[in-house]
Parts: structure tokens; sequence; C-alpha cells
């Protein structure tokens, strides 16, 4: 079948890329030059692990194109995908200025039957507002359809090809055996739903998970008063099957692209229908204020943190990914530099883009992991590395100035820590002295 996306970010890129390695014609677009031109030139402008490797694969077999000019590529297509942006606005709203500009354009492109699919997380309603929408534009036919999208990212090529289960959410037969026919190859899981049901799915779907993550963080919060190890915990929880392993670990909380802003957005959902989400908003609340307790250890150590170096191992807002929107680093960082401390800065792949944010005479971004601790006064880890696990001990120990360790993540063990003189806090679990 022959494919358009339209937005080449973290979904669209990866959507389109895994289509076309499917035997699809896919062309994608943006509406950035320049993102265009470093595709069309092989190159990968964000970082996500065998992404490069499946482009440069599909791109020479004639499969996969980039383009700016999404006129044509909407023309040639039996399916158009919308995978752009939906930011939060100030008040928690999803932004849909950049859905409704693509809707507009891709009605104005509309020449014969196409399905139309919003990718996008969007609030429910908005298919229904994108349809009339295009309808408004064109007489030409057409379907719309809601395929929400559950990838993660730093194993999104992985989650694409091998999905737990697609959702397709349409009121029309053909547009559901046009797109089975394009999902069928990824799984027999394909769960059929009315398009409002299929835009509920995602936004209960993130919500769920931020819930299991506030969950554990606040028993992990009660483990540090009652002596009792989180760690331990969530495994005796997880083997429950009503239960489940995953999402429970304790940490600083979530951030990303995605949690943060569908939460927030699930909660104006609901009081645009005058239901007032109290169980969501109390896991926001939890998961804004989870961050800071590696400023209430760090204050609990150092007492004043002002005139301190303080190393920070970690930028994204999780491994594998270089993608810091809405991660906890800059929230502890700005509170670091408010108690006038001073901040050595490391990750093995998001500083440029934190940087780019986040720039300031007191943080110093270093290149190695190394650089960042050497005569720091207290190091955080505030991203669970692979890299970070794999340093000894003994090494960062006698990097630091003084041997203080706050494990936002929970990254090393207590067998791992015994030989050393480190203070170590972690989350959850005992410190030691
Ligand atoms: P992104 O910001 O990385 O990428 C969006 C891209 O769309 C940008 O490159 C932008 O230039 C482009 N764009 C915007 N308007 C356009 C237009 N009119 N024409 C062409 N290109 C246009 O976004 P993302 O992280 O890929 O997320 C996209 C959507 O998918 C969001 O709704 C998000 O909530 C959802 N989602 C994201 C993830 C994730 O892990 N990132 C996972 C599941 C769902």
């Amino acid at each position: 079948m022959n494919i358009a996306v339209i937005g080449t970010g973290y979904v669209g890129l990866v959507s389109g890329v895994c289509f076309s390695d499917l035997g699809n014609h896919v062309t994608c677009v943006d509406k950035l030059k320049e993102k265009v031109e470093m595709l069309q030139q092989g190159e990968v402008p964000i970082y996500e692990p065998g992404l490069k490797e499946l482009i440069e694969k599909n791109s020479s077999a004639g499969r996969l194109k980039f383009t700016t000019d999404l006129p044509s590529a909407v023309k040639d297509a039996d399916i158009v995908i919308m995978a752009v942006g939906t930011p939060s606005l100030p008040n928690g709203e999803a932004d849909l200025s950049y859905i409704m500009e693509a809707a507009k354009e891709v009605a104005a492109a509309v020449n014969s039957y196409k399905v139309i699919v919003t990718k996008s997380t969007v609030p429910v309603g908005t298919n229904e507002k994108i349809g009339n929408l295009i309808r408004s534009y064109t007489t030409e036919s057409f379907d719309i359809a809601s395929v929400p999208e559950f990838l993660r990212e730093g194993s999104a090529i992985r989650d694409t090809l091998n999905p737990d289960r697609i959702v397709i959410g349409t009121e029309s037969q053909l547009a559901q055996d046009m797109l089975v026919k394009l999902h069928g190859p990824l799984t027999d899981n394909i769960i059929f739903t009315d398009v409002r049901s299929a835009e509920m799915i995602k936004y209960a779907s993130n919500a769920f998970l931020a819930t299991k993550i506030s969950f554990i963080n606040e028993i992990a919060n009660i483990c540090e008063k009652v002596g009792a190890d989180v760690t331990r915990v969530a495994e005796g929880m997880g083997y429950d099957k009503r239960i489940g392993s995953s999402f429970l670990k304790a940490g600083i909380g979530y951030g990303g692209s995605c949690f943060p802003k569908d939460t927030q957005a699930l909660i104006q959902i609901a009081g645009h229908v005058d239901y007032d989400f109290k169980l969501l908003k109390s896991v926001v609340d939890v998961n804004n204020d989870q961050r800071y307790n590696v400023i209430r250890k760090l204050e609990s150590i150092l007492e004043d943190l002002s005139g301190k170096t303080i190393a920070i191992w970690g930028l994204a807002f999780k491994p594998e990914t270089d993608d810091v929107r809405d991660a906890p680093a800059f929230e502890i960082i700005t509170s670091l530099l408010q108690r006038g401390a001073k901040v050595k800065a490391y990750d093995p792949i998001a500083t440029a883009n934190f940087k780019k944010i986040f720039d300031h005479p007191d943080v110093k971004y270093c290149k190695v992991a190394e650089e960042a601790a050497h005569d720091a006064d207290a190091l955080c880890v505030l991203t669970e590395w692979r890299e970070f696990q794999e340093i000894s001990l003994h090494d960062i120990q006698s990097w630091l100035k003084t041997p203080i360790l706050i494990d936002g993540r929970n990254i090393f063990t207590e067998q791992e820590l015994a030989d050393t003189e480190f203070a170590y806090y972690s989350v959850g679990r005992p410190s030691m002295n």
C-alpha cells in the first residue's frame, strides 16, 4: 500500500520506517525543511536504537521517502497517518493546533478515497472534529480512523514491530479492512472500537501507567520511614498476575513527552464534562513532588547547598533516548541553582538537547561521566543509563570530593556498596552512611 505519514517525530518517523519495512511504500512528511534534508541524506534527527539502519535499508530499497511536499504525498497515498505533536497548553489541555493545521493541509490535497488516521494522542471527540473539518474542504470521499500509538521511546522499533495490541477505532468497514491489512503483519491482537473509545484507550492507558508509578513511589516513601525495601515489595507484588511487575520501579517520578501532558489532558477532558478526576490529580501531585526528594536528601546530608558542586548523571527522562521533554532533571537542577549550588551534568546522549533549553553559567555540561563527578560534593543519578551501572563505585568514590551518592533510580545494590565509604541514599530502600 501507499502510505503518507505526516510528522517525522518519534512516532511518525518510527511508524513510517516500520511500515516501509513491511513492504509498503511510505512517504514521510515534515514541515521542517532541515529535518527532511537530514533524513534524505541518511542522517537521523532523533536517537532511537536501530532506526538509522532501518532507514538506510528501506530508503535504498526504494520504499521510503522523505519530503516537505505534503500535497503530493497525500495524493499518492491510500492511507494518510497524522503523527504530529499534541503538546500541553498552559492550562493542561492538549494543543490541537498542529493536528488541525495538518488536517487542513491533508483536506486540501485529497484527490480520491483515503483513510485518514490520527496516530497523535488527541482528546475524545477530536477525530470527529477532524472529519468535519476535512468534509468542509473537499467533496472527495474519505474515512476517519483513530489508531493511537503505544510505542515507548528507546524501544520504539521493537514496540512498533511487536505491539501488545493495535487499536483501530473507525465507523467504516472499508477503513477497518485497509488498516487490518496494514497492521495485520504486526500482531493478531487487533481491537476494533468506535472512534471515541479508541481515543480514550490511549489516555486511560497512560493515566493508568502513571498511576502505577506514583503508587509505587508513595509506597517507596513510606518504606523509607518504616525500614522496608521497596524493590522487594515491588517484586513481591509483581508476581501477582492481577498486578503485574511492570511500572513498579520506584524513582524520581515520570517525565517525558507523554505521561505529564496526557495525564493533564485527561484531567481537563474529565473537567469539561464536570467530572473531577481526583485520583489522577493526586497521581500528578505525587509525581511533581517526588523529584524533590533528591534535593531533600542532599540537604539532609550537606545542609546548606550554597557553594557546593553537585554532579548530575542523566538528563534524559529515561535511558536510551535523547528526549528531554519534561525530564525531572530540569526541576532538580533549577532547585540546586536556586540554593546556590553549581552543577556539573553528564548524559550519554541527551546533553545537546538539554543544553539547548537550559543554558546557564552555573551548569557545566561534561563530555564524560568522570568529568562531571570529578571533585563534586555529591553525585545524583537521575537516569538509569546502563553506562552508569557499569562504572565501578570505587572509581566514583575516588573522583568525588566527598563520597555522597543520591541514587534516584535505584541502580546500585547493597552488595556493590558494601566495601565503599558512600553515604548512599536511594528511593524506598534503606540508606547507608
Ligand atoms: P514530535 O514533536 O517528536 O514530532 C512531531 C513532528 O510533526 C515534528 O517533526 C513537526 O515538525 C511535525 N509537524 C507538525 N505539524 C506538521 C505539519 N502540519 N506537517 C508536517 N509535519 C508537521 O512528536 P512525537 O513525540 O512523535 O509525538 C507525536 C504524537 O504521538 C503526539 O500526539 C504524542 O502524544 C503521541 N505519542 C508519542 C509517543 C512518544 O513516545 N513520543 C508515544 C505515543 C504517542
